[in-house]
This record gives C-alpha cells, sequence and structure tokens, in this order.
C-alpha cells in the first residue's frame, strides 16, 4: 500500500455524490482532551452530522477507539452506523449490532495496570472491558515505562492479543478486527454499497482504515502532518474538519456557489 506525505488538497466540496464517509472521533471530530473523558462535542456538530448523513443517504458511520454505547452519549440524539472498539463492535445502518469479537480482558491485566498507573501521577487507565488502554498524555516521562508493560502482557497473553499505539496512548486489544475490516464490513451493508468511501482519521489505528479506503476505491484523509499515512489528502486540525464537514453539509444550492 503507498505510504507518503499526503497532500494538502481535502476533497472536493460538492461532489457528495456516489460517496461514502467513515469518520474518526477524537482528534478528528472533537479536539483531544488531556483525560479521554475530558472530551467536549462542541455546538452545532451533532447538527452538521445529522445534516450530512441527510445528503449522504444514510452512508456516514463512525469509526472510533471507543465503545458504541460511549460514541452514543457523546453524540445524543443522532445514532449512526458505527465501529467502535477500533472496529471490534459493530452497529449495522439497520441497527443490529454486533457483539465484541474475541474475550473479555483478563483481570490480571486490569489488576496490574490499576497498581501500574496508582504509582505514577497523570497516567490513566481507560478500561472498555475487551480493550484497556493506558494514556500518558499527562504524564511523558511515562511512555517507556507503558510500552513494556503493555509488552509484557502480549508475552503473557500470548497469540490473539496485539498492541495497539496511538497518540500518548498504548491499548491492548484482541487480533482479528480493525477499522479497516469494520470499513469492509459496513461497505458491503447498504446504502453504503457501490459507494466511494472516504475515511478520515488522526492515528496510527486509522491506517487500516485508510488502507481499506484505497482497497475499495476511495482514500483516506489524514488530520495533522504525521508522515507516511496511507492517506491521500489531509486537513491540520479537528477545527479543519468540523468546517469541512459543515461546508458539505450545506444544502446544495449553496455549497456549489
Ligand atoms: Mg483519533
Amino acid at each position: 500500500m503507498r505510504r507518503a506525505a499526503p497532500s494538502a488538497a481535502p476533497a472536493p466540496v460538492a461532489d457528495l455524490h456516489g460517496r461514502a464517509l467513515f469518520l474518526d472521533v477524537d482528534g478528528t471530530l472533537l479536539d483531544i482532551a488531556a483525560r479521554p473523558d475530558a472530551i467536549r462535542v462542541p455546538a452545532g456538530l451533532v447538527t452538521v452530522l445529522a445534516r450530512l448523513s441527510d445528503r449522504l443517504d444514510g452512508a456516514l458511520a463512525l469509526v472510533s477507539g471507543r465503545a458504541i454505547d460511549e460514541l452514543d452519549s457523546l453524540f445524543a440524539p443522532l445514532q449512526l452506523p458505527t465501529a467502535g472498539l477500533h472496529g471490534l463492535e459493530i452497529r449495522l445502518p439497520d441497527g443490529t449490532r454486533s457483539s465484541p469479537a474475541g474475550e473479555a480482558l483478563a483481570g490480571p491485566v486490569r489488576a496490574e495496570a490499576l497498581a501500574f498507573a496508582a504509582g505514577r501521577p497523570g497516567v490513566i487507565v481507560e478500561d472498555k472491558r475487551h480493550t484497556l488502554a493506558v494514556h500518558f498524555r499527562l504524564a511523558p516521562d511515562a511512555e517507556g515505562a507503558v510500552d513494556a508493560l503493555a509488552r509484557g502482557w502480549l508475552a503473557t497473553l500470548g497469540a490473539g492479543w496485539e498492541i495497539q499505539r496511538g497518540k500518548a496512548v498504548v491499548e491492548i486489544r484482541p487480533v482479528g478486527r480493525d477499522k479497516g475490516t469494520a470499513l469492509a464490513t459496513l461497505m458491503r451493508q447498504a446504502p453504503f454499497d457501490g459507494r466511494v468511501p472516504l475515511m478520515v482519521g488522526d492515528d496510527l489505528t486509522d491506517e487500516h482504515a485508510f488502507d481499506m479506503a484505497a482497497t475499495l476505491g476511495g482514500h483516506g484523509v489524514l488530520v495533522g502532518h504525521r508522515q507516511p499515512s496511507a492517506a491521500r489528502f489531509r486537513l491540520p486540525d479537528p477545527a479543519a474538519v468540523r468546517a469541512w464537514l459543515a461546508d458539505m453539509a450545506q444544502p446544495l444550492q449553496e455549497s456549489r456557489r
């Protein structure tokens, strides 16, 4: 798969015909907060997403590392087709939900993570039951220790688990499903099927979906400046993503001025 520097040009605004849009949440739609539970949904964003979903005939999905229930509370009352936990759980366009693939994470891992964080101010454990994330945004010096901890879990848990690295976070999760497989699953369903997928995301976990979007004839839009990336286009930050989406959500006659 192509890995290069994404160009600065975002996708054309008025050309939504035949497109399907997949959006990561943290760092893409929403500004990253110091703590994962301190994330804020800006006023008007839910309305923009609802309008955009209408303009795409429903072919708009969220693809996030958060759990679907958590995304539903963040974006209430909107309930879009959604992939949660990096693709481990999926809600299809007809509302049916697949339960997370793989087993729940073993108790000792959870206990070890909490003990680790207890001794390190600023390290935050996010327990998502089937995955577990250790955040060190507030304790950047802990990065090496967090990495060693996660590698230890891989050795203990054995095959079937992998490490997902992100921005100031390391997450342990079951292998087999990622944001790319989630995008492919949704693309097999109406109204996504037969459309050209566009995936917008900011982090390493989104690269799986950039790859899959390209495989299915579409492309990725990277938020930020990370290189290399499988994305073809880029936008500088979540504020630029929100402005771009708001522009596309305008009624047709206004956006084609
Ligand atoms: Mg993100």
